[in-house]
C-alpha cells in the first residue's frame, strides 16, 4: 500500500510540474514497519515532530536515512536534535539557532536549517512574521555549523483554496526576496491536503504523512 501511495504521489507531482519536488515522508506516530516499507520503496527522507519518539527510530535505521526535525524546538532539546538530525525545519529564533550551531558535532556536516514563518500570524503557531525573516537569516548565515537552506511554513487550516493560495504565494514572494541575498534553495510547504496547491505556488519540498502511511496511530 505504501508503495502504491508513494508512486501515486510521485506520478501526480510529475504530471503537474517539471520541477524537482522533494517529498518528505512525515513518519510521526507511524510504525517502524511502515517506515521500513517506505524506505525499501525508495523513500529516504523522513520528518519527525517529537524528539523522544524520533530518537529510537533514528537509531533503528541505517545512516542513509535523512531525518528532518519538523516540530517546535525547545532549548533543552537542541543538543540531541543537532546530534541526530540532518535538517531542522522549524528554527524561529536566534537562541535556538545558536544552540544548534554550538551543539552540532564537529565531525558532521553543517546542519541544514529552514526558518519557520507563521504566515497567517496565528497565535497558536510558532514561526516568525515574514518581515522578521531577513534578520534571522543574517544571523544564521554567520554560524559555521548551520547551513541556511530556506523557509518553511504550516499555514492556517482551511479548505478555502483562495486563502491557501494567498498564504503559499506570500511565502514564495518572501523566499524569492531572500534568495537575492542568500544562497537558499528550499521552500518547504504543503501537506497531504494541499500539497499540489503549494507546489503550484512555488514549493520545492512537501511534507506528506497521511497520504503515504495512512492515518496515524
Ligand atoms: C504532521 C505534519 C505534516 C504531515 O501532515 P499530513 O496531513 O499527514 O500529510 C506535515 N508537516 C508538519 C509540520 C506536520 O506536523
Amino acid at each position: 500500500m505504501i508503495k502504491q501511495n508513494l508512486e501515486k504521489i510521485h506520478q501526480t507531482i510529475k504530471a503537474f510540474t517539471p520541477r524537482h519536488i522533494e517529498v518528505i515522508a512525515v513518519s510521526k506516530k507511524q510504525s517502524l514497519a511502515k517506515i521500513a516499507a517506505a524506505f525499501s520503496d525508495g523513500q529516504t527522507q523522513f520528518g519527525e515532530n517529537y524528539l523522544q519518539e524520533a530518537l529510537p527510530k533514528i537509531k533503528t535505521f541505517p545512516d542513509d536515512f535523512v531525518w528532518h526535525f519538523i516540530g517546535p524546538v525547545q532549548s533543552n532539546k537542541t543538543r540531541e536534535i543537532a546530534e541526530n538530525f540532518q535538517w531542522v525545519q522549524t528554527v524561529d529564533r536566534i537562541k535556538i539557532a545558536q544552540r544548534l550551531n554550538d551543539q552540532r558535532p564537529e565531525q558532521l556536516p553543517p546542519l541544514n536549517v529552514l526558518i519557520q514563518i507563521n504566515i497567517n500570524d496565528e497565535e497558536s503557531k510558532s514561526g516568525l512574521k515574514p518581515e522578521e525573516a531577513a534578520a534571522l537569516a543574517q544571523e544564521i548565515s554567520k554560524l559555521p555549523h548551520l547551513r541556511l537552506r530556506g523557509l518553511m511554513t504550516i499555514p492556517m487550516a482551511t479548505q478555502d483554496e483562495i486563502i491557501q493560495r494567498e498564504s503559499f504565494n506570500a511565502m514564495h514572494t518572501l523566499f524569492q526576496t531572500l534568495q537575492q541575498a542568500y544562497d537558499i534553495d528550499t521552500l518547504s510547504m504543503g501537506m497531504t491536503s494541499d500539497y499540489l496547491i503549494a507546489i503550484e505556488e512555488g514549493a520545492t519540498m512537501v511534507r506528506i504523512g497521511t497520504a503515504i502511511f495512512g492515518e496515524r496511530e
